[in-house]
């Protein structure tokens, strides 16, 4: 028997015959990614339902020297989720780890497996009569293991914190089977290296990650949503600080959008509302207060109107219900499909001081529209944490293929000026395999030295998502 025919029958022997998926059909959904920028082949898809059998698949997988593909929703952005195309590796699907471990509602802490999508553990916590704050549009089917894989962020990062400030322990499976037992729910612990802290955020290359102990919040009980009009990306910024002023840390989600994303979005779901039409930007603002009857509306008005009188808001409306406020955010979280929905797009998601992010939307914009004339810019993001989604469409007529030519050009441009910045090249979605180079140009040579030394020491046989961050040695 060859080896791989070997190791299939001892992953079927391991997981069950029905979990070892081998038939194009079966496989498919596992091999290309969300934005089907990276298709490729697998040797099978296999589905453990316990740690037990996770780790007695990474043994199996270690003595036939498979690598080995975690996967959680496969809603990634970077291609870290997908295998290459060699054929060699499996996808390890993890959506079976799907179970409550423990909720302790006095210590504020929820303990679930990693394969749990996110909106199920956000009603694990509602469940309780507490919050778990982590929100993204792909919460659906995006599972709390991947999100703590990229250390995800999404529309509450500038009250709660990235994915890595609401994880407390992780149980990981090493690289050589074993179960490291993490599962701390301690606010205080400072005996040594914080292990956890580098398995977030690793995207399944340093182990595979089968439970977390996360943080839970009192839930917010008044909230108000409001959409600003705004002239340009300075008065956003200003609105922002006015806004943090005035709300402090009741100001939960601060996102910007320029006309031509809410216009994608609104065409993609015609049914989307249109609050204030013909402006060039639009800031999403969220405040949320744990009191029952808080007077945060009042406060959100107040805040606004001042903002209209000093010229940094146009004209603002405010959710009259949760239905408005829904649709609202809707409008904002529909963008990334809508984009899809477009074709291909040249993107960019980078994180800046943001107090530089109107310089830099001028200085970027300048130098697109030489290199590219005609190029579409569809600019929305988590301005309250220097975050953009800075994409580029093709000019109108272009094909979006022939404009994917430009990437790499695209990119220098972009990315130069986020370190002229001080920025990041990569602020949420990770590296995967499509910023792998762009990490290796813009990160200083001593980070990628010892990030290498870390994983020879956890991987030292690279069979953890080989060539996802840093390129195959
Ligand atoms: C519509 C849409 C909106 C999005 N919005 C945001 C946003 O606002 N903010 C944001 O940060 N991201 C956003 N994302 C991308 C985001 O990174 C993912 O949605 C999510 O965090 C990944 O979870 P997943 O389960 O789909 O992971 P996958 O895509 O399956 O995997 C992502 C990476 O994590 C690794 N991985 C997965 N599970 C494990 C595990 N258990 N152990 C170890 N490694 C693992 C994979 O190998 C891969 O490298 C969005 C995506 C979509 C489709």
């Amino acid at each position: 028997m060859d080896k791989d025919a070997t190791l299939l029958g001892r992953l079927e022997a391991i997981v069950g015959r029905q979990q070892v998926l081998t038939s194009d059909a079966d496989t498919a959904p596992h091999l290309i990614d969300w934005r089907r920028y990276f298709q490729g082949r697998a040797l099978a898809v296999v589905r453990p339902g316990t740690t037990a059998e996770v780790a007695a698949v990474v043994r199996a997988c270690r003595d036939a020297g498979t690598p080995i593909v975690a996967q959680g929703g496969n809603t990634g952005h970077c291609g870290g989720s997908v295998p290459d195309a060699s054929g060699t590796a499996i996808v390890l699907a993890l959506t079976r780890l799907n179970r409550v471990r423990a909720i302790d509602v006095a210590n504020a802490t929820l303990t679930v497996e990693a394969g749990m999508t996110l909106a199920a553990v956000q009603e694990a916590a509602a469940g309780s009569g507490m919050y778990f704050p982590l929100s993204l549009a792909a919460e659906g089917s995006a599972t709390i293991g991947g999100n703590i894989a990229t250390n995800a962020g999404g529309t509450a990062v500038l009250r709660f914190g990235n994915a890595r400030e609401l994880v407390l322990g992780l149980e990981v499976v090493l690289a050589d089977g074993q179960v490291w037992n993490g599962l701390r729910s301690l606010r205080k612990d400072n005996t040594g290296y914080d292990l956890k802290q580098l398995f977030i955020g690793a995207e399944g290359t340093l182990g595979i990650i089968t439970a977390a102990v996360l943080k839970l919040f009192a839930p917010p009980r008044t909230q108000a949503t409001a959409f600003a009009a705004l002239p340009d990306p300075a008065a956003a910024v200003a609105l922002l600080s006015r806004l943090k002023r005035a709300l402090g840390d009741r100001l939960t989600g601060f996102e910007l959008m320029a006309a031509l994303p809410v216009a994608l979005s609104r065409k993609a779901m015609p049914a989307l509302p249109d609050p204030l039409p013909g402006h060039p930007w639009y800031a999403l603002v969220q405040a949320d207060d744990t009191a029952p009857d808080a007077p945060l509306p009042t406060v959100v008005e107040a805040a606004l109107a001042a903002a209209i009188e000093a010229g940094e808001a146009r004209d603002v409306a405010i959710a009259q219900s949760g239905e408005q406020a829904k649709a609202l955010w809707t409008l904002r979280e529909n963008i990334a499909d809508a984009q899809r929905q477009e074709g291909p797009n040249i993107k960019h998601d980078i994180s800046l001081p943001v107090s530089h992010i109107p310089a830099f939307i001028a200085e970027a914009e300048t130098a697109l529209r030489a290199a590219f004339p005609g190029v579409r810019f569809v600019t929305f993001g988590h301005l309250g944490d220097g975050n953009l989604h800075y994409n580029l469409s093709a000019p109108e007529g272009t094909p979006p293929k022939d404009f994917m030519t430009g990437t790499a050009a695209a990119n220098r441009i972009v990315h130069d000026l986020v370190a002229a910045h001080g920025g990041s090249i990569s602020a949420e979605h990770g590296i995967g395999q499509a910023k792998r180079d762009e990490l290796l140009r813009y990160k200083d040579p001593l980070e990628i030295a010892l990030m290498k030394s870390i994983k020879a020491t956890l991987d030292p046989a690279g069979i953890l998502n080989p060539g996802k961050i840093l390129h195959r040695t």
